[in-house]
């Protein structure tokens, strides 16, 4: 049988083994997806044994992802963009091995915002919180939807800078205005802000003024669960509409999986039985 798994450390509290098994069982697809937990320095030793066992692909959390990005030998061009691989599959060609990385976390977060959501991007005005490694897999997907800008926003400003320098060409490309600023001088009003900060894990509240929100705006946080209840208080509380990130967890895995299998599962329904079992 197929295996697959997603690996990090820790990895006890991933929901990943869930939804690839309800993919495969919606798809007809035969495969097992389990949890593998790699000590810190010890990623590539075990993706070799892993794959010696014949894993055939793999998503990547915490901290690997950069790992993953130095250990595929081809990458998708949003990989490149990220600097960092949520997602590897392993092929054979006869005696050639690869490994082709891809970033499916910002297609997942741009299909939950426009598909699940309903909200189109396009000619938005955007704040992406935070210049970590989950913005980073966001920002190349945001910006090729064409908003009309997009801010990012973070607490450490030079990361930001950096962030935003990296993705110059691509905003110039899809016509965005992309900027970075520090956290307390964002501007306001904008019509979707994505919190990518690990603020809600760390339970150290919303990170910016209510003045980046306006009556309607959607309020995303890539956390989900019961540390992303404060973020979407806030954002009822100003009248803006609050979205948690489990539809992005299940939208970047059901990208995943196409890649995998080149079955394209039914993300929506996966997303509605999940809220349902976690409510
Ligand atoms: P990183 O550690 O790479 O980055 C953390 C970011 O958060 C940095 O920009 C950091 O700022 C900022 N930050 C941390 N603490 C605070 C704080 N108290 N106030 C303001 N800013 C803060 O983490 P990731 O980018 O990998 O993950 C961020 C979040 O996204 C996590 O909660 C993670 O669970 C979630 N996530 C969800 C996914 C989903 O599918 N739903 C997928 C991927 C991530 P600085 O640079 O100054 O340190």
């Amino acid at each position: 049988m197929d295996r697959y798994a997603v690996i990090g450390n820790p990895v006890v509290h991933s929901k990943s083994p869930l939804i690839h098994a309800r993919f495969a069982e919606l798809t007809g697809q035969t495969l097992t997806y389990t949890r593998l937990e790699l000590p810190l320095g010890g990623f590539l030793a075990g993706v070799d044994a892993a794959r010696r066992d014949g894993l055939r692909g793999a998503n990547v959390t915490v901290p690997f992802k950069f790992d993953a990005f130095a250990c595929a030998t081809q990458r998708s061009a949003r990989a490149e963009l990220a600097q960092a691989c949520n997602t590897l599959r392993f092929d054979t060609d006869g005696a050639t091995q690869t490994v082709y990385g891809d970033n499916t976390d910002g297609v997942g977060l741009v299909n939950d915002i426009t598909r699940n959501a309903g909200v189109p991007l396009r000619g938005a005005r955007v704040l992406l919180l935070g210049a970590g490694g989950a913005s980073a897999g966001v920002l190349g997907p945001l910006l090729a939807q064409a908003p009309a800008e997009l801010v990012v926003a973070n607490r450490s400003l030079d990361k930001a800078q950096a962030l935003v320098a990296r993705h110059a060409a691509h905003a110039q490309d899809h016509g965005v205005r992309l900027g970075a600023v520090a956290l307390d001088a964002v501007g306001s009003a904008f019509d979707v802000v994505v919190n990518g900060t690990a603020a809600s894990l760390a339970g150290a509240g919303v990170p910016v003024p209510a003045r980046v929100l306006r009556p309607g705006t959607l309020a995303v946080d890539m956390m989900y669960g019961p540390a992303a209840r404060p973020f979407a208080d806030w954002a009822l509380a100003h009248a803006a509409v609050p979205r948690d990130g489990l539809g992005m967890l299940v939208e970047q895995a059901a990208v995943s999986f196409a890649l995998w299998r080149g079955v394209e599962p039914p993300a929506a329904r996966v997303l509605a039985e999940l809220r349902s079992a976690l409510a």
